[in-house]
C-alpha cells in the first residue's frame, strides 16, 4: 500500500557514524550496518519509506575508486527503482571528495546526499543520528532537487563542489569556504542559496587508480619534489600552488619541464577559499606567467577535487582540459 510519503534509499559506506569499540578496548572501527543505522533512529521511518543497504563498512581512508564507482551505480539503481532521494553515509575524512566525484557523474535531479559523524555512536553526544535524520529529510525536499550532490551535516545543506572538511574533530567541520551553505535545517528547510548553473555530468571513469599526485608547494619550494614525482610516470600533476596560483621559480621551471614532457599540470589554490586568477600577476612563476607555460588552473577547485576532476576528464578521453577546467572550475 503507498504511504504516502517519499521514498528514500540509504546506502552506508561506513564512517565514524557506523563505528564502534571493540571488546579489546582499542579504537572505534566500523562494524554497524545500514539496517543497524535505521534501528538506531527509529523515528527516520516516520519521515520517509526507507531502504537501507550495507554498501561497504570502510573507514573512508580505505575506501577505493571501485567502491566510489559502486557507490554511484548504487544510486542509479535506487533511481531507477524510484526512489525520491538517497543517502549515503561516509566517513568525515574523504567524503568531500566522494560528494564530488559524484557530482561529476551523477545526471538525475532527484537529491543525492551523503552525510557522517565526527563522534561514534557509542560516545554520549554522538552526530550520526541527527545528521541521519537531517540528511534524510534534505534527500525527501523537492526543493533541493537538481542541484548535483549535496552533504549535510550540523543542519546545514553544502554543495558538493563547495563542501570541504575544515576541522579534524569538531561537529561543525563541514563548511563551504568562500561561499557558506545553500540551506539550513530547522523546523523546515530553508533554502536560501541555489547554483545558477549545474555543468553537464561527465561519463563515469574507469575505476582503475589514475596517477595523480598533489604536491602542496610552499616557501623558498626548490621544485625537487615535482621533477621526482613527473619522472615517475603519473597520468598528471596537481599542485596546491600559492594564493591565487603562484609557485617559486625553481618549482615553475620544473612544473613547466612536467608539461613539456607531455604530462597536465594544474594548480589550484592552497589557501583553501577563493579562485586561481589568471591576469592579475606578471611576474615569473605568477598565475599568468602559469598559463602562458601550458599550466592549468583549477579555478575555484580545491587540489584534491581537481585531482578527482582531472581523473575523471582523463578518462573520458578529453583533449582540450583547459576548457574543461573553465567549465567545471567555476
Ligand atoms: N577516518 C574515519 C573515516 O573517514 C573517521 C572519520 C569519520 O568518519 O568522521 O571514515
Amino acid at each position: 500500500m503507498d504511504s504516502g510519503m517519499r521514498r528514500i534509499a540509504i546506502g552506508a559506506m561506513g564512517g565514524t557514524i557506523a563505528m564502534m569499540p571493540d571488546e579489546t578496548g582499542g579504537g572505534v572501527t566500523p562494524s554497524l550496518t545500514a539496517d543497524d543505522l535505521l534501528a538506531a533512529v527509529p523515528s527516520l521511518t516516520e519521515i520517509a519509506e526507507i531502504t537501507a543497504v550495507t554498501l561497504a563498512g570502510a573507514p573512508s581512508p580505505h575506501l577505493t575508486m571501485a567502491d566510489l564507482v559502486a557507490a554511484y551505480q548504487f544510486c542509479v539503481a535506487q533511481a531507477e527503482c524510484g526512489a525520491d532521494g538517497i543517502v549515503l553515509t561516509h566517513g568525515t575524512d574523504t567524503l568531500e571528495e566522494t560528494a564530488y566525484f559524484l557530482d561529476l557523474v551523477w545526471d538525475r535531479d532527484i537529491p543525492l546526499i551523503l552525510t557522517g559523524a565526527m563522534r561514534a555512536p557509542s560516545e554520549p553526544s554522538a552526530d550520526g543520528p541527527g545528521n541521519l535524520v537531517a540528511a534524510v529529510r534534505a534527500a525527501s525536499c523537492p526543493e533541493l532537487a537538481g542541484m548535483g550532490v549535496l552533504v549535510v551535516a550540523n543542519d546545514e545543506v553544502h554543495l558538493a563542489r563547495t563542501v570541504a572538511k575544515t576541522h579534524a574533530t569538531a561537529t561543525w567541520t563541514f563548511a563551504s569556504p568562500g561561499w557558506g551553505p545553500i540551506a539550513r535545517l530547522a523546523e523546515d528547510i530553508t533554502v536560501m542559496m541555489r547554483p545558477a548553473r549545474r555543468p553537464a555530468a561527465l561519463p563515469v571513469p574507469d575505476p582503475r587508480q589514475v596517477k595523480i599526485p598533489v604536491l602542496e608547494s610552499t616557501a623558498a619550494d626548490d621544485g625537487w619534489a615535482i621533477d621526482a614525482v613527473a619522472h615517475d610516470n603519473p597520468d598528471g600533476i596537481v599542485l596546491a600552488s600559492l594564493g591565487v596560483g603562484h609557485l617559486s621559480v625553481p618549482a615553475r621551471d620544473a612544473a613547466v619541464r612536467a608539461v613539456r614532457s607531455g604530462l597536465p599540470v594544474i594548480f589550484a589554490s592552497r589557501t583553501g577559499a577563493g579562485p586561481t586568477l589568471t591576469r592579475a600577476y606578471g611576474y615569473a612563476g605568477s598565475e599568468s606567467d602559469l598559463l602562458d607555460l601550458g599550466l592549468i588552473g583549477a579555478g575555484y577547485l580545491t587540489a584534491r577535487k581537481a585531482r578527482l576532476l582531472l581523473h575523471v576528464l582523463l578518462c573520458a578521453g578529453h583533449t582540450d582540459l583547459a576548457a574543461a577546467f573553465a567549465e567545471y572550475g567555476a
